[in-house]
């Protein structure tokens, strides 16, 4: 590992200024992914600035009914608290999907939104990796393509982002407070993350004297009604395959809510758009939500070892939206 200077932020402004001054610099909050970056060299910052210290830890309620979410809560913490569970249970389902318990412990809700894509190739220096280097080429074109994108990729690009946490806040509409030298601002999650083009080194819109400081989750009573599933190769500790996030209300047989988003498919979560416009004011029904999957998946590309996910998608929306369908049959039989 590159030697670095340390330096410990007091608070969010503090944070801003001393990444402001020094071109080569990184904030660090749990280090799950950033220091595993550093011992590979991928990323050799000059400057760490540890931001763990900022009174950002706290999951509250807002007079409107929706949620802020410190960006230096703990996954761990964000998974247990009650007003997760209980309103959004999808988000709480996608934590406990991701990575294992130590991990969770550590990481921040704001470290996670950002950790970058686990692409064999590019944490391999002898591989050709158009993000970590950028113009060198891409390797996972024709090597072993099993878990990259089948959505939005490009010739440039074809890694997916890893982060179960975040196709959930996709599918919530949640929204990404940030501060930076020019003052706060607030970017739609779905607009954060960026689609690889011709340039897959820049993977979000934020500013690189930008702090992510809160997610806010809006106040959605029908996300009562959520789930998260995650089809991966091993049963704990692995990345998506394919998962999906989706909150469903239903009245008198016909969909009046409802949200998707997809994760592992493509370079950032997907917010499933086109199969959400499908179904809404249509009827709760097994074909609705094949015909509205086959919608989503329209203009998806596999490549060599990866195809299968194409249908592996279709299916597990199906089987996500008929598990949320049931529950409610359920509860208005009671
Ligand atoms: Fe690099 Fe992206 Fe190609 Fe993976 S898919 S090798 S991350 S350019």
């Amino acid at each position: 590992m590159k030697p670095f200077t340390f330096i410990q932020a007091n608070d969010s402004a503090n944070a801003v200024v001393e990444i402001s001054n020094h071109t080569v610099a990184k904030f660090i909050g749990g280090g799950t992914n950033l220091v595993d970056l550093m011992r590979e060299k991928i990323e050799q910052p000059d400057v760490v600035i540890d931001v763990t210290h900022l009174p950002l830890a706290e999951v509250k309620e807002l007079p409107d009914g929706s949620v802020q979410i410190g960006a230096m809560v703990r996954n761990s913490h964000l998974a247990a608290n009650d007003i997760i569970r209980q309103r959004y249970p999808v988000l709480s389902q996608a934590i406990l999907n991701g990575a294992s318990a130590q991990l969770r412990n550590m990481a921040t809700t704001g470290g996670n939104i950002l950790q970058r894509t686990r692409c064999y190739y590019f944490y391999d220096e002898t591989a050709r990796c158009n993000k970590r280097q950028p113009n060198s080429g891409c390797d996972a074109l024709e090597g072993f393509n099993r878990i990259h994108a089948i959505l939005g990729a490009s010739d440039s690009c074809i890694a997916t982002h890893s982060s179960d946490m975040s196709v959930a806040m996709a599918a919530l509409d949640a929204k990404v407070l940030v501060q930076g030298k020019k003052g706060e601002r607030e970017i739609s999650f779905t607009d954060f993350h960026n689609l690889p083009g011709h340039t897959p080194h820049i993977e979000t819109v934020l500013r690189p004297d930008e702090l992510i400081t809160s997610v806010i989750i809006p106040s959605l009573p029908f996300a009562k009604n959520s789930l998260y599933r995650k089809v991966r190769d091993r049963a704990s500790y692995a990345f998506a395959l394919v998962s999906v996030a989706a909150a469903l209300e239903v009245k008198n047989d016909i969909i009046i809510n409802i949200r998707i988003a997809l994760g592992g498919v493509a370079h950032k979560p997907w917010r499933a758009f086109a199969a959400e416009k499908a179904l809404l004011n249509k009827e709760a029904t097994e074909e609705n939500f094949m015909s509205a999957a086959e919608e989503e998946l329209k203009d998806a590309k596999g490549f060599e070892h990866n195809s299968f996910k194409i249908g592996l998608a279709k299916r597990t929306i199906v089987n996500v939206l008929r598990e949320l369908s049931d529950k409610l049959k359920l509860e208005k039989s009671f």
